[in-house]
């Protein structure tokens, strides 16, 4: 049955380097059915200490024709989806469509805060590491159960400050451990099984030996996964954002900025319940009583109207915001989509919008 699982699985690989060389090998070796490879750069002999997917024979040739022939010659079953260009916080959105989880080799920060924007916003789980010379991180970001990337890491560091892999170095095969770790986290995430590193960040130091745990948290104001920071951010040039996901929502918790209503009434919610919310019945909004009291909470705070479909939520999101909720959203499929994501919360997220390779 898991072998199933795995063998339906579709997991985009950013970066075919030296954390996807394990990653890669390990998901393929794994019965993984479809492996997504991203990388736009050529295999270069400087890259051999590390990146073991390639040999001295790919000189030249791109990473992921390179990882698409060692794939086939582990097991040639696996369908490899190449991707010959670069991750790019508009292009990223395309890319991962229809990937149930997205494994992060990359080596850059754009790459990375695209790759986390486009994953929080998807509601995929995203198998996160950066390594450098002998120190290493690791985690997994997933809207819906934790933190995203830019939850825990705001901004890049200022250019020049943290040297690259290409100066600074790194040791071959540390990158071996943390991409074969970031395979055994997307195995344990598509096979439903233990623990996955969400909420923690996973340090450690090879030169030390040690390993470090630290819990991480999601953050009120995220430009990347919180609907209030995003309604205002760049305006003029996004639609605003009306509706969020129930992966969003399930990883709101307790956050006392977001507000949950219902506008049900009690014998509809009792049938098909919804997220743990106030019950604010739509009539109480459209003759405007339910606004003029406290019951709506301040107009500061992100307020996520629910129903069974998302229809009515709607109309009740267009109401609080004319009143001046600002950051009033719907949960977009209502219940109904809540009630589905309770079940099976890594549901795909629907067809794959790839460019197949011919090869
Ligand atoms: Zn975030």
């Amino acid at each position: 049955m898991g072998q199933r699982r795995l063998a339906a699985a579709k997991v985009l690989v950013v970066g075919a380097g030296g954390l996807g060389s394990p990653a890669l090998l390990y998901l393929a070796a794994a019965g993984v059915g479809t492996l997504g490879v991203i990388d736009d750069d050529l295999v270069d002999l400087t890259n051999l200490h590390r990146q073991v997917l390639h040999g001295e024979a790919s000189v030249g040739r791109p990473k992921t024709e390179s990882a698409q022939e060692a794939i086939a010659r582990l097991d040639s079953r696996v369908r490899v989806v190449r991707h010959d260009t670069r991750l790019t916080r508009d292009s990223a959105p395309g890319i991962i469509r229809g990937y149930d989880l997205v494994v992060d080799g990359s080596d850059n920060f754009d790459t990375r805060y695209a790759v986390g924007r486009a994953c929080a916003q998807a509601g995929l789980p995203h198998v996160w590491a950066s390594v450098l010379q002998f120190q290493a991180q690791i985690s997994v970001w997933w809207v819906g159960r934790g933190p995203c990337y830019r939850c825990v890491f705001p901004a890049s560091p200022p250019p020049g400050s943290v040297a690259s892999c290409v100066e600074a170095g790194v040791l071959g095969s540390l990158t071996g451990t943390i991409g074969s770790l970031q395979a055994t986290e997307a195995l344990k995430i598509l096979l439903g099984v233990g623990d996955p590193l969400v909420g923690r960040l996973l340090l450690h130091d090879a030169l030390a030996q040690t390993w470090e745990t630290l819990p991480v948290r999601r953050r009120v104001g995220c430009p990347d996964c919180d609907p209030s920071a995003q309604a205002g951010e760049d305006s003029s040039t996004r639609p605003d954002l009306v509706t969020v996901t129930p992966h969003w929502l399930a990883g709101i918790g307790s956050d006392q900025r977001v507000r949950v209503v219902d506008v049900r009434d009690a014998a509809e919610r009792e049938a098909l319940p919804g997220p743990a919310a106030h019950g604010i019945p739509l009539a109480s909004l459209r003759d405007g009583t339910a606004l003029q009291s406290t019951r709506l909470g301040s107009p500061e705070d992100t307020v996520v109207f629910v129903c069974r479909s998302g229809v009515r939520s709607e109309e009740a999101r267009a109401l609080a915001r004319a009143a001046g909720w600002r950051y009033a959203v719907s949960l977009e499929g209502g219940a109904l989509a809540w009630s589905r994501w309770v079940a099976a919360p890594t549901s795909p997220a629907g067809s794959s919008g790839a460019v197949e390779s011919s090869a």
